[in-house]
């Protein structure tokens, strides 16, 4: 009893230290998956992509926007998601340790929820961790590069997994491949997925080459009646989409996302 009277919670609370977020700047929330490498194949993902696997992390990511209305964009690629929280976010007061936190544990257990709904026929054999951190960008622009980089990274790391993959099921060691695919410019990377594998790299599915964009959109409904059609509005849904975030005409038709 007489310990307890000698605990100062001022005290305590003077050892935390500020972590507030730049005011009026984006933040951005990037998560990504723990060693992977090993989880995708533990869980005998397919080669290059796993179609499931990427549904699984969209539909964790739909869930994050439907959550937290501060969080406008999202942008995916294998196991990682950037979130953009919007410029006057004041969510947990900008504090990041809190944001982080709060995002990436909500992510990995809705991966967890929702992992049977994907993978059916397959045991989640151990849990999945992510990792996260934040960083401000502080205009417009600087956020659209971000959001370029990741998808100029989606862009290279498919096309070399592509055929580096390509190569490996057609009997070349994995070193071999590295090999082959050393100092390989796009262009070269393309003719060797025509000229080996009748592959045109342009017609893979677009959520490989382009990632997925979570944002939302303005959707309606087409009801049929008697005298024609009409449409109802249905309001704000979110979707997930696989577009083309580098051209400007993305913003200029969405630009709600970064007002
Ligand atoms: P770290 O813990 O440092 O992030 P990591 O093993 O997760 O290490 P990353 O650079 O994040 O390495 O790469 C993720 C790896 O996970 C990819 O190289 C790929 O092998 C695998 N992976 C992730 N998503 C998929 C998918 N949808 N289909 C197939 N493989 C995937
Ligand atoms: P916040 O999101 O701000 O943390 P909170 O609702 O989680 O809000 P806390 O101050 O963290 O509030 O308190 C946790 C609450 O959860 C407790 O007030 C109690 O009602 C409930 N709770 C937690 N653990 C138990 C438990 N083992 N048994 C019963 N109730 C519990
Ligand atoms: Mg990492
Ligand atoms: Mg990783
Ligand atoms: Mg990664
Ligand atoms: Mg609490
Ligand atoms: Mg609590």
């Amino acid at each position: 009893e007489e310990d307890v009277g000698k605990i100062k919670p001022d005290y305590l609370r003077s050892f935390l230290f500020e972590n507030k977020l730049l005011p009026s700047t984006w933040i951005v929330i990037r998560i990504d998956g723990c060693h992977f490498h090993r989880f995708s194949e533990v869980h005998e993902f397919e080669k290059p992509n796993d179609k499931q696997a990427l549904n699984l992390m969209n539909s964790c990511a739909v869930a994050v926007l439907e959550d937290l209305a501060d969080i406008t964009f999202a942008y995916g690629i294998s196991d990682e998601y950037s979130f953009v929280l919007k410029k006057d976010s004041q969510f947990y007061q900008r504090r990041a340790s809190e944001i982080v936190s709060v995002i990436v544990s909500f992510f990995t257990s809705m991966y967890a929820v929702k992992w049977k709904e994907f993978f059916p026929q397959k045991q989640l054999k151990y849990p999945p961790n992510f990792d996260g951190r934040a960083v401000c960008y502080p205009s417009s622009d600087i956020i659209r590069d971000y959001l370029a980089w990741r998808q100029v990274d989606c862009h290279i790391n498919n096309q070399y997994n592509t055929c580096f993959w390509m190569l490996v099921k057609s009997g070349r060691s994995k070193s071999e491949a590295q090999s082959d695919l050393k100092g390989t410019q796009t262009r070269e990377k393309n003719e060797l997925l025509l000229s080996k594998f009748g592959i045109e790299y342009n017609k893979l599915p677009l959520m490989f080459r382009q990632g997925s964009s979570v944002f939302r959109a303005e959707t309606e409904k087409t009801i049929a009646l008697e005298n024609g059609s009409s449409t109802e509005k249905l309001g704000n849904k979110v979707i997930v989409s696989h577009c083309n975030i580098i051209e400007q005409s993305f913003w200029k038709t969405h630009l709600s996302i970064l007002d």
